[in-house]
């Protein structure tokens, strides 16, 4: 099992990698994260190389490893993730130039990905489903990369009361079905957080038999994505998480965000799942 956490509401990556670092965490998921001054990409579609040159260079300090998590990236005010016909060029070409970066410098080669809104109303969007679903084909056809990609999983429309106007496809088994196809080297990121908000049970998205390249691990109240420490209650499917852990074949990411925890609670929280799965 490889534990991982990531950068993001931790503060600058130097400081989040040391701290991950000092818990035993040998491996981080990379977001953009403004707040902590760390861009995967700029406003002008340019990739901050010297970014990744920090990164890789961290790498070998700490001797751990990192992936990158894109999402909701921004473009000339437009969420290139979400890859309407004018982005759809500048997604496809930010993910074959990242996936040459993670070959080049040495990252774990893994990019986890989300699929289109169906509902946005902050930034407009409000699609049908079959839109969504063809603008998934469009944005993963044929890319060919090294990397694995994985996709996550979301919350049923209206079962995110953190979110309430934002809705994604990744709901239901299908969508994956349909945005994946037979593409080779495309699999499952199994948000556990989600699936807590979500009308379809986690081994529903288990037997579609895509590999399960990463798990996001956190929980909630059952009302909104709330991101909290992943423990028998934050958790409602138990054995269902045990199982898509299991089946994970990569990083096993502690997606959570309170800066409050003790390094004793966080040490705790790893070593119950670990106990469960082994
Ligand atoms: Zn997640």
């Amino acid at each position: 099992m490889i534990w991982a956490a990531q950068n993001k509401y931790w503060g600058r990556i130097e400081e989040s990698t040391e701290y991950w670092s000092s818990l035993g965490i040998k491996h981080i998921m990379v977001k953009n994260d403004p707040n902590g001054n760390f861009k995967l990409i700029n406003s002008d579609a340019c990739i901050p190389l010297k970014n990744y040159k920090l990164l890789s260079k961290l790498q070998e300090q700490h001797n751990i490893k990192y992936h990158f998590h894109p999402y909701n990236l921004i473009v000339d005010n437009k969420i290139i993730t979400h890859p309407d016909e004018e982005n759809l060029p500048k997604f496809r070409a930010f993910l074959k130039e990242l996936d040459k970066i993670i070959s080049d410098y040495n990252f774990y080669p893994l990019i986890t990905l989300h699929l289109p809104f169906t509902q946005n109303s902050k930034r407009n969007i409000l699609i049908s489903e079959q839109e969504a679903i063809k603008m998934s084909e469009a944005m993963l056809n044929g890319l060919g990369l090294k990397a694995s990609i994985a996709l996550e999983n979301m919350y049923t429309p209206g079962h995110n009361s953190r979110d309430p106007d934002i809705s994604l496809l990744g709901y239901d088994p299908s969508h994956f079905k349909k945005a994946i196809g037979n593409e080779k080297n495309i699999g499952l990121c199994i948000d556990i957080g989600h699936t807590n908000l979500c009308n379809r049970p986690i081994k529903d998205f288990l037997n579609t038999d895509y590999p399960v390249y990463s798990i996001h691990l956190h929980g909630n109240d059952l009302s909104g994505d709330w991101h909290l420490k992943p423990d028998d209650k934050s958790v409602k499917d138990v054995a269902g998480t045990i199982s898509a852990i299991r089946k994970c074949q990569g990083p096993v990411v502690l997606e959570i965000v309170d800066k409050t925890l003790s390094k004793k609670s966080i040490i705790e929280c790893m070593q119950y799942w670990t106990q469960l799965v082994e």
